[in-house]
C-alpha cells in the first residue's frame, strides 16, 4: 500500500536526533532480519538502544530494523506486563483472534485495526541469553505480534483492514 503523508505530519517523519526512530519507505524496515548467534555486549547495548529510544517515543514495543539494524531483537513493554526484551523470537502455537487498533513509530500518525491472535506462546532468548518460552494473549500477545512482522519485514500497513486507516496526531492528549 503507497502511504501518502498529509502535509501537517511530515515533520513526524524527519530523523533525527529527536525522533531517531527509522520511517517509511526506509528499505530496512522491509528486510528479512537476521538471527542473533550469540547474545553479547554489542547485542545488550543494542537492546539498551531499543528500551531507550522506544521510552522517548512513547511506544510499546520497538523492533531493531526500527533503528536501522537488521537483526532479530524486539523489546516491548505492553501496560500489562514487564518491560522485555526478546532475542531470536519464534511464535510456537497461536489460538483465537483479536481485533484491535494499531500505530507504528515508523509510521507516524497512522492509525488502522488488525486482526491477530489472541493468544500465543513463543520462545526467545533473553537479555542474558538464557532461552524462555511465554503464553501471551490480549495486547501484550498483538504487541509482540506487531514486533515480530518487523523481523520479517512486514509492517501493520499490510495487513490493516483498510477502511480503517486514519491520520491522527500522536503528540494529541486523548491517545
Ligand atoms: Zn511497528
Amino acid at each position: 500500500m503507497q502511504i501518502v503523508v498529509p502535509d501537517e505530519f511530515r515533520h513526524l517523519y524527519e530523523q533525527n536526533e529527536e525522533r531517531p526512530v527509522v520511517k517509511i519507505p526506509a528499505e530496512v524496515l522491509r528486510q528479512t532480519a537476521a538471527p542473533v548467534e550469540k547474545v553479547n555486549k554489542r547485542v545488550q547495548f543494542l537492546i539498551d538502544d531499543l528500551f531507550r529510544i522506544m521510552k522517548k517515543a512513547n511506544g510499546v514495543g520497538l523492533a531493531a530494523p526500527q533503528i536501522g539494524a537488521s537483526v532479530r531483537v524486539v523489546v516491548v513493554a505492553p501496560e500489562e506486563m514487564k518491560p522485555l526484551a526478546l532475542v531470536n523470537p519464534v511464535i510456537l502455537d497461536a489460538d483465537g483472534e483479536q481485533l484491535g487498533q494499531e500505530g507504528c513509530l515508523s509510521i507516524p500518525g497512522l492509525y488502522g485495526d488488525v486482526s491477530r491472535f489472541d493468544q500465543i506462546e513463543i520462545s526467545a532468548l533473553d537479555r542474558t541469553g538464557r532461552p524462555i518460552t511465554l503464553k501471551l494473549s490480549g495486547m501484550p500477545s498483538r504487541v509482540v505480534q506487531h514486533e515480530i512482522d518487523h523481523l520479517e519485514g512486514v509492517l501493520f500497513i499490510d495487513k490493516v483492514l483498510k477502511e480503517t486507516l486514519h491520520w491522527k496526531d500522536p503528540d494529541a492528549d486523548d491517545e
